[in-house]
This record gives structure tokens, sequence and C-alpha cells, in this order.
């Protein structure tokens, strides 16, 4: 059954202030997470944006949201990158810390380490999809999360233009958070 245009429009939840923030960090450690993860890792706690706004359906068909000068800037990109014949479908833009609670929770309720987890996801509050200026990518013809994105023309395409629009690659090979290479992670920073 379609969801009502209404419904699909309401941005996601976010914390309501610091308190709610560090409350999900704090289950994120009871569930495992080491308490110094974001000084080992070199990584921040991220703050949720307080505007959001759709920049359309995911390759799922589920509306996805980013803050209103990345999402200005994604829309500019993707035009750009079509024009080229580089088609950019989304897979994920803004995510909730509570949300990435519950990647953790159902990743460890099937039964994987959270050493294992953590080494693809971030720990709550720590994810720069929290930020509303991240987006991972795909594009036809390519599995989606991926390293053989990187094989693609839409990924040859953003190593040469998506600077211009302010997005950057956030986990090359080798990165120094320990986080696996992420070629389709793209983040705003303009
Ligand atoms: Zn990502």
């Amino acid at each position: 059954m379609a969801t009502p245009v209404g419904e699909r429009r309401a941005a996601p939840a976010r914390c309501r202030d610091a308190a709610a923030r560090h409350a999900v960090v704090e289950r994120a450690i009871a569930l495992g997470v080491p308490r110094d993860y974001g000084r080992t890792r070199h990584l921040r706690l991220q703050r949720e944006p307080v505007h959001l706004v759709p920049v359309g359906e995911d390759i799922h068909g589920r509306v996805q949201w980013l803050q209103p000068a990345a999402a200005r800037a994604l829309a500019r990109m993707r035009d750009a990158a079509a024009h080229a014949g580089a088609e950019l479908q989304l897979v994920s833009a803004f995510r909730s810390i509570d949300y990435q609670l519950g990647i953790i929770e159902r990743k460890l309720a099937r039964g994987q380490a959270i050493d294992a987890i953590l080494r693809v996801s971030a720990a709550p509050g720590y994810s720069e999809h929290h930020t509303g200026r991240c987006v991972d990518f795909t594009t036809p013809g390519f599995a989606a999360l991926e390293e053989e994105f990187e094989r693609s023309p839409a990924f040859r395409w953003l190593r040469r233009h998506a600077a211009e629009f302010g997005f950057a690659l956030s986990y090359p090979r080798g990165n120094a958070h320990a986080i696996a290479y992420e070629p389709w992670h793209w983040c705003w920073h303009a």
C-alpha cells in the first residue's frame, strides 16, 4: 500500500537535546561500544541538524532527507552528473543517532560481534550521516554499498567533480578512522 504523501513528508525524528543524544550514546556503550571509541577512532560526536528537507527517494522508494544547504548542493551535483551521463542514485542520506543504535542492535541480534560491526558501521552518535550532510550513492548496474562502485562511471565522475559542489569522499582506503573503504559515501563540507 502506498504511503500517503503527507506522512512521507514528515522529517525523521531527532534527539531533542544534548541530554537525549548522550542517553543514546550511553545505550550504545552498554551494548559494547568502547567508551573511548571517539578518541581512538578520531571521530567526533555529531549533531543532528535542526532543519531537514526531502531530497527525493532512494533506490528502495524511501524519501531521504538532508539539511537545506547540502540538499541544494546535492541537487546541483546530481543534475551535473546526469548531464554527463552519470546517474547518482541515493541509498541513504540523513540517519538519526537513534536509528544508528537500531542498526547496531539488529546486527548484534543476528549474532555479529561488536568489533566486526564497528568496522563497517559507525557507533551511534559518530556517524557522519547524523549531520544531514552526507549521502551514500549507487548507480545502475552496480551493487549498492559494495567496493565495486569504485569501478562505475558515477564514481569516476564524483572523483573528478564532487569537490566543485563541496562534496568529499570521507573514508578512502587506509583512513585514520579504521572504517572500511567506502567509495559510495560523500559528505558536503562547503
Ligand atoms: Zn555512508
